[in-house]
């Protein structure tokens, strides 16, 4: 990568978003990795160093292609960021993250997170889905992703934790944060055995007040 302010900048940029995923309790220790894109690939969290001793030239750069620059070792995640943001090209950040109410809900073994709340609709649709357990770090992992993840922003990996992508770190981390609050009401309830999922026409109508609401908030900006 050429421009070393603009990665001066987006290393920075990451780094801050590590440490507010700690402070918003959705991760432990270094297992959380975040990614975002660059001309020509992408800026990755290295493999596992604590957040808080983190520079920006410590973060990773590794080209669409899948070819790792000389120096830090990427986050051993690398792999699923690299394809999600190949495979959406209007996304351009990554969080991957163990978040302990997600992580619960992808130990269920369900195939999707439901409308329990109509906050998933941050997440693009009436459900999150959980991707198929594989070793993490491996391309298998990567397919499960995409096979469910085309049409949403989030994905609960089965037995592991959640992933979400946005246009920026800030809207990555917002809605990893809402759907660990989604993912803790569904585990309350699961634990009462009772409770109702919201039709999909009413998160058709929240998912079109949410796109109002993000158009307000960049006109206001
Ligand atoms: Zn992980």
């Amino acid at each position: 990568m050429k421009d070393q302010k603009l990665r001066e900048k987006i290393g920075t940029e990451i780094i801050n978003t590590c440490i507010k995923m700690k402070e918003l309790d959705l991760n432990q220790g270094t297992a959380g990795n975040i990614s975002h894109r660059v001309e020509g690939g992408m800026l990755i969290t290295p493999s596992g160093m604590p957040y808080h001793i983190m520079q920006p030239k410590d973060i990773v750069f590794i080209s669409n292609a899948g070819e790792i620059e000389e120096g830090r070792i990427p986050s051993s995640e690398w792999r699923f960021h690299l394809s999600i943001l190949n495979e959406k090209p209007e996304c351009n950040a990554v969080v991957h993250n163990h978040a302990p109410y997600a992580t619960m809900v992808s130990i269920l073994g369900e195939d999707f997170l439901p409308a329990i709340h109509y906050m998933i609709a941050i997440a693009g649709g009436n459900t999150v889905p959980c991707a198929e357990y594989a070793t993490y770090g491996t391309q298998e992992l990567c397919d499960n992703i995409a096979k469910v993840m085309t049409n949403h922003k989030a994905c609960i990996l089965k037995n592991h934790g959640l992933v979400t992508t946005d246009a920026t770190l800030e809207k990555a981390l917002v809605i990893a944060e809402e759907i660990e609050l989604v993912c803790r009401l569904y585990m309350g309830v699961k634990a009462v055995g009772k409770y109702t999922i919201l039709p999909d026409e009413e998160i058709d109508i929240v998912l079109k007040k949410f796109g109002n609401y993000g158009l307000n908030v960049k006109h206001n900006s």
